[in-house]
Formats: C-alpha cells, structure tokens, sequence
C-alpha cells in the first residue's frame, strides 16, 4: 500500500518548553482538532472557542489572540499527557463526528455528500485511491503494456499507480528530468499558487515544505524524489520525445514513435496514456521583426541561467502569471525594466504569498496526530467548490461592463480597493493597472503586493500604448519609441488550446486526433476520446481548473478512473475499450452548455488562454470538484464498447 509510504508520524520526545514555543506557529483550529485525536475528548467541538471564519490561505480561523492563547495552553497539557503516556492517536471512523470535526474547523456545515471526498483527500481512512487489483492474475497484469507520454505531475502520478497495479510500463520524458512545467519553468520567482500542503499528491505529504507557496526548485525536487521514493526511476525514458502514435487496428496496439538523439524507435504498447500537460508549448508572439533583435532573447519557459540580467535593460513582454512573478523578482537588480501590458491582469490578496514554513508548524505536521492531515482539509475548503456558483454569468445583472453579478461586483470592489490600497494617487499608474473586463473571466494571480511594489520603482515602467515591432536594438512602441533592450523576455504564455500538438495521434481508420479536434478539443470527462481506442488523457480537454482545487486532485481522479477502465479491460479478457460516440456526443453538449454562461467565456474577455482563437472555451471544467470526483470513482461499462 502506497501508504506506508507516506511519512509516519514522528514520536515527540521534545520538552514542554520546545512544544511551547513550537505551538506559536502552530495553526489553531488545526490544533485543535489534533488535540481531539491525542485525548479521545471531542467536547471542544462544542465549546464556546471556535474558529469563527474562513477565508482562502487563511488558517487562524479568524480567532481573537486570547482565544488562540487559551488553546495553545490547553494542547501543551493534551501533547503533554499524550507524550508522557506514550499515547497512540485515537482514530476517528464515525462520519457523523468527522464531518463535525470538518465543519468545526471551517466554521460553516460542510454537507454530508463532501466528507467521503475529502475523507479520501486526507487519507483518514489510508489511500482510498489506490485500486484492488487482485481479481486480476498478476501475469495478465505484467503482459499489459502501457506507454505514458510525459514525466510531468501527472505522469509521475500515473506511473505511481502502475507500479502499484503490476502493469508493465514506460514513461517517455522530452525533458533531461521529470516535473513537466517544474522542470521546464526556471525563471526567477517561480512559485506554485496553490498552497503546497496541499498541493502534493494526497498519499505523499511532505512535511518539509520551506515556504507555503513553494519556488521552482523544491516543487521539482518533489517530483524527483517521488521517483525513488516509489521505486519508479527505471520506467523513465529522459530526453526522449514522441513524435507519432498509431493505432494498429489488426493488433488491437499502439505503435509509439519516439525520438532521441536525432534517432527514431517504434515500440508497440497496449495503451496510451497522455501526460502532456496544457502549458508545455510556449508560444512567441507574432510581433514584427522580432527575429531581427541582435540582444538576448527568450520565453520565460526557456529561461536561460547563463544570462545575466543584473545591471542589464530588460524589456519584458506579457503581464500574465509568468511576469507577474518574475518582474518582482527581478527588478531590483536590472538597470532599466520596461514592461509591456497588453490587458492588465486581476489580483487578489494573499499576503503570506512569499512566506516561509516557520519551524513550530513544521514540526506540528511532522508530530502531531493528524495535523497534517486536517491543515490539508483546512486548505482544500476554500478553493473546493464554493466559488463555483458565484461565477455563472446572470442575465438580468444590469452592469454586465464590470461584472457578471453582484458577488462579482463585490468582488471586483475588494480587488480595486486592494490595488488603490498600493497605489496611492499614482492615477495614471491605477488607470493603467485595472483590468477593463470582468473579475475571475482570466486567471486570478495571488499577490503580496510585490507586483504594483515593482511597478513603481524609478527603473520599472509599465508600458500600455502597444507594440509595434521588434527591432535590432529593442522594442518599438505604436509612438515609435525604441526602448534599448539587452534581453527580452517573451512571457506570452503557451499554445494552451493545441493539446498533445506536435504529436501526430492517428486513431481508428486513419483519424488523426489533431483534424477530429480542429481548434475545438473535446474529450469525455477529459479523458477519453471517440475513434482513439485504449487512449487515456490526462488534464486534458475540459479540466483545467479555473475556480479553485488543485490539478492535483483532477489528476488523482483522471488516473483512478483510467485504471478502473484498464482494470475493466483487462477483467473482460477483451484486447481494447472504445468510448460510445452517443456518450461522448452527451457529455459534451452538457459541457459546453455549462461553461457557455461563465465567466471565463464573458464577451469583455479578450486574448485569454481560456478560450481558442474564434473565443470558445475548451480547456476549463465548468464542473464541481465534487462531481467529477464522483464521475471519475470508476469507469462505467455501459460508456464503453470492450472488443
Ligand atoms: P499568459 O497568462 O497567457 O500571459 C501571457 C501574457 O502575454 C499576457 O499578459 C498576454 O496579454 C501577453 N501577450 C501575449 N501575446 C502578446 C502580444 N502579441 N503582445 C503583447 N502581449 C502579449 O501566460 P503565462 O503568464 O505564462 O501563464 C500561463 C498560465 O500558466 C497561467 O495562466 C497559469 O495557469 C500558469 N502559470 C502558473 C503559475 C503559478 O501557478 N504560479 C505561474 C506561471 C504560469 P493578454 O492578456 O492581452 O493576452
């Protein structure tokens, strides 16, 4: 089980005065609910000291300073007996009190239909996501081959729970190391904004976390060390790309060409499994003359460490996420920072965006029982499905300019006030900064305020007026102003809507996955696909997550349910599973319907990822959390054609 795996839970051999001090930075109404499973006493659910809010990343509970005293000398007398005893955790297994405990802790009912979700999201009851595979014989299992495209996230993940299975399998990496988007986006300031305690996979926490939103290097190293920590390493095949998947329809197989080092292998597999990832093609803007610049240029996914920036006049095109990160990173050591915005992007708050694990919350995830466990829950709350309601567009709003309904609005006040707060009477620089479509239609970025911080230092000027041409010495805007660069940076973003491009996928009768898709890619539930038998995406068409989760998550249920189909398959004694078109016509008519009045698809968005390039959204899931989970439990036979 994969869960040996995870790291048990230390013994707490430190003195009261340690725990003391450690409890400081402990999260309260986490500790709280740790301190029930160290006494067996669950009265404090009852008491008048309650978490009494809940807001995204914030993990106080709102709770006055005396209260949170209050419960830190309460837990040291709990952990105190609880070590001195050599006490073991107490279980809980009641749902009932469990979900009092969740609602508890996030101060609002959390609904009897979520608790089995996140029961196997915390890992309360083990690793409820790894499969039985005993009804199938071990051989049959190890005579399966499966061909995984990609060592990202996801790809990591799927070979973790193939190893588990006993399938056969290899995993085919572009890349010189696994982490996909982690491994690829190396530019100064790159961090997650998803908070890494639960941003990892649900049966892997990591304790050892140094910042709460984590930079580049230690969220690969993560994926790195997965390799090992479950044994996965051999499978990988490293800088080595598919170029080509055919479907051999007399040998019901995949026929995989891959290349390396200029050479081309065709291997056969059974099934196909896509990792790709929908941000790993970045894309240069089709700016005149740009090949004509004579300084350094670069994407901000293909950073380069020999370039040395300090001192240097930098010219950075693009305000998406990507700058949005490294502008501040880098603007204190350049000589001269021009940034050109062509739609300024939404914010909001997060002021411990940059902050570190301190050493007390460490060692209460590493030491109190299920502490980790619930601050995962804590975390998860806020960005589950809440949100989701508030960003259907309504019809009868009257100021469908700025917003698309009141929540939105308000929203819309909370994130100018956040920006006006920063910029003070700069008018000019506030016009400029307020995006002129609606909130949460593009992707929201978390900010500590680093980003107007940056903005409105003497050698950082954001330029509005556009861009005309890229010339030998620099960028020219519409005014006809050169401004002499030493590097560009192209953070322009990716070629999000052309998934599993460049590869050439040919299904059945010779389809190529790349004319059945155009510029509309569809997949049921997102992961399976009419005339590509035996083909599994994963984050693929229809599942980005733009309203809260973790595409961690997604991806723990996209591989959950591909395995139950292999499972599936290889229970009928069948040789291949082929989506029913009427299922896959079903969904997505539900799909498009769904997301045709949200946000994301608002007519005051222009230039978004989101959408493709005649403005249809493709690439986001319009769905609860909660129901894609239960969708993606297992495969449905009656969905499928076994042959
Ligand atoms: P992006 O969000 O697509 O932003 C691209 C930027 O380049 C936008 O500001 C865009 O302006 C601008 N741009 C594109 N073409 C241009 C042109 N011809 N002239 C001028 N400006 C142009 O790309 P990204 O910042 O790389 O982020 C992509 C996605 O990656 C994010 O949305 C996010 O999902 C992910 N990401 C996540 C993190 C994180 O979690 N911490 C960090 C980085 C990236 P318009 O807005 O007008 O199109």
């Amino acid at each position: 089980m994969t869960q040996a795996l995870a790291p048990a839970l230390e013994p707490i051999t430190e003195d009261d005065a340690f725990i003391a001090k450690a409890l400081e930075d402990a999260s309260i109404p986490t500790l709280m609910l740790s301190m029930i499973h160290m006494s067996g006493d669950s009265s404090l659910l009852d008491g008048s000291i309650r978490p009494v809010g809940l807001y995204l990343n914030e993990v106080q509970g709102f709770m006055s300073e005396e209260d949170k005293a209050e419960v830190r000398k309460q837990a040291l007398e709990v952990i105190r007996r609880y070590r001195d005893s050599g006490g073991k955790p107490v279980r809980i297994d009641d749902h009932e009190t469990i979900r009092r405990m969740m609602s508890f802790l996030v101060a609002e009912e959390v609904p009897a239909d979520y608790v089995p979700m996140m029961l196997e999201e915390m890992e309360l009851d083990g690793d409820a996501r790894e499969l039985e595979w005993d009804s199938i014989p071990a051989d049959q299992r190890a005579d399966f081959h499966v061909t995984v495209i990609g060592g990202g996230m996801s790809g990591v993940l799927a070979a973790i729970r193939l190893k588990e299975a006993g399938i056969s399998f290899t995993v085919v990496e572009k890349n010189a190391g696994v982490g996909g988007t982690w491994y690829e986006n190396r530019y100064p300031g790159c961090r997650v904004d998803v908070g890494n305690h639960f941003y990892c996979y649900s049966f892997a926490p990591n304790h050892d976390w140094t910042e709460y939103f984590a930079q580049q290097p230690e969220l690969q190293k993560y994926f790195e060390d997965c390799l090992d920590r479950f044994g996965i390493r051999e499978h990988f095949e490293f800088n080595t790309e598919v170029v080509k998947a055919q479907f051999d329809e007399a040998a019901n197989q995949w026929q995989v060409t891959t290349r390396c080092d200029g050479l081309e292998k065709t291997k056969a597999t059974n099934a196909l499994i896509s990792a790709v990832g929908q941000l790993n093609r970045p894309k240069l803007p089709d700016i005149p003359g740009r090949d004509s610049f004579k300084g350094t240029a670069m994407h901000s996914a293909q950073w380069r460490d020999d370039v040395d920036y300090r001192g240097k006049k930098v010219a950075v095109i693009g305000t998406g996420a990507s700058a949005f990160q490294l502008v501040p990173t880098i603007a204190d050591d350049v000589a001269e920072m021009k940034v050109y915005q062509r739609s300024a992007p939404w914010m909001f708050p997060n002021v411990d965006y940059h902050r570190k694990v301190e050493s007390g919350a460490q060692w209460c995830m590493k030491k109190l029982p299920f502490y980790s466990r619930w601050y995962r829950f804590l975390i998860f709350w806020p960005a589950c499905d809440g949100l989701l309601p508030s960003l259907k567009i309504d019809p009868n709003w009257p100021h469908q300019d700025r917003s698309i309904n009141e929540v939105n609005e308000m929203t819309r006040e909370v994130f100018t006030d956040w920006m006006k707060q920063q910029v003070g009477d700069d008018e000019a620089l506030l016009q400029k900064v307020i995006p002129d479509y609606v909130p949460l239609a593009k992707r929201t970025l978390q900010d500590n305020g680093s980003w107007l911080t940056a903005l409105k230092k003497p050698q950082v000027t954001l330029h509005t007026d556009g861009i005309r041409e890229v010339a030998e010495r620099g960028v020219v805007d519409n005014n006809g102003e050169l401004f002499e660069a030493d590097i560009i940076v192209y953070a322009t973003g990716f070629h999000a809507n052309k998934f599993l491009w460049p590869m050439d996928i040919i299904g059945r009768d010779g389809i190529k996955l790349r004319e059945q898709w155009g510029e509309e890619p569809e997949a049921y539930l997102g992961i399976t696909v009419p005339n590509f038998p035996n083909l599994f995406c994963l984050y693929g068409p229809g599942t980005n997550l733009a309203f809260g989760g973790s595409l961690i998550f997604n991806s723990e249920c996209e591989v959950r349910y591909t395995l139950s189909a292999i499972k599936m398959l290889l229970g009928s004694g069948q040789k291949v599973i082929d989506l029913k078109p009427d299922v896959h016509a079903d969904y997505q008519s539900r799909l498009q319907n769904e997301l045709s009045d949200m946000v994301w698809s608002h007519p005051t968005v222009k230039n978004s990822w989101y959408q493709n390039d005649a403005g249809k959204v493709t690439v986001l899931s319009p769905w609860r959390l909660r129901d894609f989970w239960e969708w993606t439990r297992e495969v449905n036979a009656d969905d499928y054609q076994l042959t």
